[in-house]
């Protein structure tokens, strides 16, 4: 095999795609109109819609996006909001930003996702919400997580930001909790050529607060009615994420496939797949992931063989330096910490061919 395998193959995108992305630009650029014009416009219905829920509001990346939502539902100081340690630290940073203080839960050792117990060990009279992660592109029983929130006054968020077009019973990520945040950074599932993101609501009066605090807080015209950002999503951005919706459904197929193919295929003693989940559309495949007891050793011998892999995450937010001193579960974080010493996310895109899919079968089936 001559060429690498990467975890992701940006500048190749299908020769369609490419010439209906350059047209879309040149359109943006002759209009003149290039901050929340049309585009933006359009591509919040558009994502709305997908999401199933009344509005989108287009953001300048995903951790805005999380932010904005958690100060738009008035959290902020004195408030505790429980998520998981194993996440972007944008997840994390965006708790902090909006002035609450994140408590660390540990993950369910079969999916990596938050884990309930460990989640109700955090609670304490100032408990808020819960973000929950789409981690890897799975959703969990999200109509379970929402009537056990409501159940306890709780607020539910969802971090969507590697979850595009999931659902689970029907629902699509950002669809059950009180917003849902997106990112469509390039390597995600959907994504910008830059930065880019959304938060997706059903609730109108969340959505406008959110639309002030992107824009300075700003009440339509000049009138500043509360200190917000500049967090806007731009017109060419917009214009490309709206031809790149087009090819998502087909290109989560594709991902699909390839995953099945090393849920197939990969069989090695050293090597754990986590567990396939009962209906596919409830893993939409935005990273592979992989267990070794010598992740670092299979690492190698993939490079060696021409196949990119990365750690996603290498360190969990509590073992990170600025998490060290965060709040967590009383009972310890062991499984998160666990994770991180052994997980390995393997190529899993849309650009990959069928041979390319054999040759990372191969070689993880020869890891010795
Ligand atoms: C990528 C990501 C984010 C942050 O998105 P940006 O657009 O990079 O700010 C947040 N949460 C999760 C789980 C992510 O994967």
């Amino acid at each position: 095999m001559d060429r690498t395998i990467r975890m992701a193959d940006l500048a190749n995108a299908p020769r369609a795609l490419r010439a209906a992305e350059t047209a879309a630009v040149a359109r943006v650029l002759a209009s003149g109109k290039w901050i929340l014009g049309p585009e933006v416009a359009a591509f919040e219905d558009e994502w709305a819609s997908t999401c199933q829920t009344d509005a989108a509001v287009g953001t300048g990346n995903g951790l805005d996006a999380l932010e904005i939502g958690l100060r738009a539902l008035n959290l902020g100081p004195g408030d505790e909001i429980v998520t998981t340690s194993v996440t972007a630290f944008a997840t994390v940073l965006a708790i902090i930003r909006a002035g609450c203080t994140p408590v660390l839960a540990d993950i369910d050792p079969a999916t990596a996702l938050l884990d309930r117990e460990s989640v109700e060990r955090c609670l304490t009279p100032r408990t808020r919400a819960v973000v929950l992660v789409h981690l890897y592109g799975q959703v969990s029983a999200l109509a379970g997580w929402a009537s056990w929130a409501q159940e306890r006054d709780l607020l539910l968020v969802e971090d969507c930001a590697q979850a595009h077009l999931a659902s689970w019973d029907g629902q699509t990520a950002g669809s059950v909790g009180a917003f849902g945040a997106y990112s469509f950074y390039p390597t995600k599932n959907l994504g910008a050529s830059g930065d880019a993101g959304a938060l997706v609501t059903s609730d109108e009066a969340l959505a406008d607060r959110a639309r002030r605090l992107r824009d300075y807080g700003r009440d339509g015209h000049a009138t500043h009615t509360e200190l917000g950002m500049n967090s806007r999503l731009d017109e060419i951005q917009a214009a490309l994420l709206r031809q790149r919706l087009a090819w998502l459904p087909s290109f989560t197929l594709r991902r699909r496939v390839v995953a099945d193919a090393y849920r197939a295929g990969i069989s090695n003693p050293l090597v754990e797949l986590l567990p396939m989940p009962a209906a596919p559309e409830r893993h939409v495949n935005h990273l592979f992931v992989v267990r070794s007891a010598r992740r670092d050793d299979l690492m190698a011998h993939l490079a060696g063989n021409s196949i990119h892999s990365l750690v996603h995450y290498p360190l969990s937010i509590h073992d990170q330096p600025v998490g060290r001193a965060l709040r967590r579960d009383p009972a310890g974080l062991a499984t998160a910490t666990w994770h991180a010493r052994q997980c390995l996310s393997i190529p899993c895109h849309p650009g990959l061919s069928d041979a390319d899919v054999a040759h990372v079968i191969t070689t993880i089936n020869a890891f010795t």
